[in-house]
């Protein structure tokens, strides 16, 4: 019988507000971490689904928290993380690095706004969190695989999905995706263009022999 494993996933994009009305955000639409998710309920897995600001409904059989900022994100990920510590945590969620320094309380009047904005860092979630097994993204312009083995290197990752987001029908908003999975052990393998689901259900499968 298959080991039941509990997934984390982390989807969408984050929104990191200036005033009440304006915010620092991304283009991604959650579609590949939402797939994810499914793939890995349909598994029967166990899954924790923290979803960024995205329109898609949640995935069957998937417990889904919403949240808006980076920080709400590392709040959600770690309690879900703190309830299921073996978690296989898949971050899929395009963090903004940045936040505005403050966020005001009321509407900024353009009039009285300098044109600079102060920002600080983001923590990242991946490497703020301890669990057995953590699988990343690298969405990348340029030198994707270079970026993507570092990428795994620096934040201690079991697998990174590398992924060109300038290629046509691959990144952000599309229905298709062509990634390479390289896994710690210095293994790559490159998949064709292929439906977000299909390679949701291969990156299901690589965490399960990961953990087997
Ligand atoms: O943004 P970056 O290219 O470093 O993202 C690589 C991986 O790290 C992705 O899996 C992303 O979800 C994750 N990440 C994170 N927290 C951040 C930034 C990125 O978990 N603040």
């Amino acid at each position: 019988m298959r080991k039941k494993l509990q997934f984390v996933v982390t989807a969408g994009p984050t929104r990191e507000y200036i005033d009440p009305v304006r915010f620092l955000s991304n283009p991604s639409t959650g579609k590949m971490g939402f797939a994810v998710a499914r793939a890995a309920a349909a598994r029967g897995h166990a899954v924790t689904l923290v979803a960024g600001p995205v329109s898609l409904p949640t995935p069957k059989g998937v417990s889904r928290v919403d949240v808006t900022s980076a920080r709400d994100m590392l709040a959600a990920v770690a309690s879900a993380v703190k309830a299921a510590p073996d978690a296989v945590l898949v971050a899929a969620a395009a963090v903004a690095d940045w936040r505005p320094a403050s966020c005001a309380a009321k509407k900024l009047k353009k009039s009285r706004m300098s044109g600079v904005l102060r920002l600080v860092r983001n923590p990242d979630i991946l490497m703020s969190v301890k669990t057995s097994v953590k699988v990343g993204f690298a969405a990348e312009t340029d030198n994707v695989m270079k970026e993507a083995a570092r990428k795994l290197r620096e934040k201690g990752l079991a697998m990174i999905v590398a992924n060109d987001v300038t290629e046509d029908g691959a990144g952000f908003g599309t229905d298709t995706n062509r990634v390479a999975l390289l896994r710690g052990d210095g293994s790559v393998e490159r998949l064709p263009m292929m439906a977000k689901l299909a390679v949701a259900r291969r990156i299901v499968r690589a965490c399960e022999d990961i953990c087997p």
